[in-house]
């Protein structure tokens, strides 16, 4: 489940493949394998990274949801 590092919504608004964006904070977050990635949109367009305000632990995808990928690797 991916969520919004900065006000922990998890109702995102799905903007492409990987990419999410937070309508409260006015975010982006993209997915980058087990971390998210954190951009701030200007007013351009452009995106700066936020990463730099959040720590590893902050950005760490939650991937407590997967009993089907447990269940596959161990019911043998
Ligand atoms: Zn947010």
């Amino acid at each position: 489940m991916v969520h919004c590092p900065n006000c922990l919504l998890k109702d995102l608004g799905k903007i492409g493949t990987a990419q999410y964006y937070c309508g409260r904070c006015g975010i982006e977050i993209v997915i980058q394998g087990e971390h998210l990635a954190v951009f701030q949109v200007e007013e351009d367009g452009s995106l700066s990274s936020l990463d730099d305000l959040f720590s590893d632990e902050e950005r760490r995808i939650n991937t407590e949801a997967s009993p089907q990928l447990i269940q596959k690797a161990s019911g043998r």
